[in-house]
């Protein structure tokens, strides 16, 4: 089969080469990748990330058919269209037990810590697939960009009625946390320029230069319940400045940096709090795909597989007004 693989830690070395289809073992599904998308991991994983194997083959989000199954396998036939929940976990450690799959101990990222779907053939465990009858772009995004809205959004625990702030609104993860904020019943105030955010539910569109002032008008000087900061430092003040007493600021993404300055007392005294996640559940990517149908996604560019390289430079580009996606064949 056809697959990007590096060797080097770099996108220069990333090169479609012609190497031996997965071979899958009892417990395992192999998937012929219909459409991947292209997340700033995927860069990361190229180029510092610690990755397995090595040459390894990139790609955390894809959606494909499945070409053939071990013969444990009970939840999906040949022939089925799937969406991977692209965690590895062993489902026995204690954060397994508590349901936090993405957290397991001996657990990991397929295209990072496994091969992933940069590829015309990827094999996985049947345990973290699932059939479905979604449109291609979004079955594509959800393992990586809604997914990680979706967890990030109920760990905020939003609420009916909510105000809900979200910095880089217009990208993978900002477009999805738009419409489930949406769907939660919340007041969604993109911090964006993208007027196109209104089609996908954001009540508000503020750029970041009178987000202080705008926020007050709208909220009666209250401020936001919840704001979800997906883009790093650059935005961390201002996303900081936006919350009311009591408030959560949540943190997934570090795009623009990973180090901000923290006056400890502003914390404390706005009772403010400052949550990580990363991914989500194995049970949240399932009720994902249960609403899945009503969300969608904008597409920027389709790449084909031997312009894998340009695409994932391209998630940088100041052009870009959407997805990145890969079509393996
Ligand atoms: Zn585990």
């Amino acid at each position: 089969m056809r697959a990007a693989l590096f060797e080097k830690r770099s996108l220069e070395d990333l090169r479609i080469v012609e190497v031996d289809e997965p071979k899958i073992n009892d417990d395992e599904v192999l998937i012929r990748v219909v459409k991947a998308g292209v997340n700033p991991v995927d860069y990361m994983t190229v180029t510092v990330l610690p990755v397995n194997p090595l040459p390894h083959i990139p790609g955390r989000e894809f959606a494909g058919i499945v070409e053939k199954v071990g013969k444990n396998v009970k939840n999906v036939v040949e022939g089925d269209k799937v969406a991977v929940y692209t965690r590895i976990f062993d489902g026995t450690c204690d954060m397994c037990l508590d349901k936090k799959e993405m957290l397991c101990r001996r657990g990991g990222r397929i295209g990072t810590d496994t091969n992933g779907g940069f590829a015309e053939y990827v094999n996985v465990k049947a345990k973290n697939v699932f059939k479905i009858e979604l449109d291609w772009d979004i079955a594509a995004s959800l393992p990586v960009s809604a997914l990680t809205s979706y967890h990030a959004l109920k760990e905020a625990q939003v609420k009916i009625g909510d105000y809900v702030a979200i910095f880089g609104a217009s990208g993978n993860t900002g477009m999805f946390a738009v419409q489930i904020a949406k769907m939660m019943g919340a007041n969604v105030i993109a911090i964006s320029r993208k007027y196109w955010l209104k089609e996908f539910g954001a009540d508000y569109i503020f750029a970041y230069e009178d987000a202080i002032q705008k926020v007050k008008d709208v909220t009666n000087n209250k401020m936001v319940d919840v704001v979800i900061n997906s883009i790093g430092n650059k935005f961390f003040d201002l996303s900081y400045e936006l919350l009311k007493p009591g408030g959560k600021l949540v943190l997934f993404g570090s795009l623009t940096g990973s180090e901000a300055k923290i006056n400890l007392s502003n914390i404390y005294n706005k009772h403010a709090y400052i949550m990580g996640t990363t991914g989500g559940t194995l049970k949240e990517f399932y009720d994902l795909i249960q609403i899945a149908h009503k969300l969608k996604v904008r597409i920027w560019k389709n790449y084909k597989l031997d312009e894998i390289a340009t695409a994932i430079k391209n998630i940088f580009s100041s052009e870009r007004d959407g997805r990145i996606m890969i079509i393996p064949r």
